[in-house]
């Protein structure tokens, strides 16, 4: 099972699951999703948070670019997806395994980010491994 946020054209966002992301493409197309609020069957895939991982400077520094420009938030969204491309390595759906990777491994202080489900998120905690959640937007909208 595999769980999306889903997003109607009119803006509403839903969570929704699929046995398999085959399956999302197959109703998609078929039209046969729909949106729980206003029934809109215009539903795409909204983008899932990425989590990140680092040093403490990384992360500082990163808290530092959000809290200077926060009057603008779309900005400051732009500016800190920016950032983290520059200062880390994108390792997508293997961040779990990755960020433990780094994390015993002390020697190592790389910066990742990536995606991460809730669950791994919470096994990571309960090892002693904070992570950062940030919205993730898009450049072009
Ligand atoms: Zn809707």
């Amino acid at each position: 099972m595999i769980k999306y946020n889903l997003k109607c054209t009119n803006e509403h966002e839903f969570e929704s699951w699929f046995s398999s992301s085959d399956e999302f493409d197959k109703l998609s197309k078929k039209n046969l999703l729909e949106c729980i609020y206003c029934s809109c069957k215009k539903i795409e895939k909204s983008i899932m948070a990425p989590s990140i991982s680092g040093s403490m400077n990384k992360k500082q520094e990163l808290m530092e670019t959000n809290i200077k420009n926060f009057e603008d938030k779309k900005n400051v969204l732009l500016q800190l997806r920016r950032y983290i491309e520059n200062n880390f390595e994108y390792v997508g759906k293997d961040f779990s395994k990755r960020v433990r990777e780094v994390y015993y491994d002390k020697k190592s202080n790389k910066a990742i980010y990536g995606t991460a489900t809730s669950k791994e998120k919470e096994e990571l905690s309960e090892e002693g491994i904070d992570l950062i959640s940030i919205p993730w937007i898009n450049k072009d909208n």
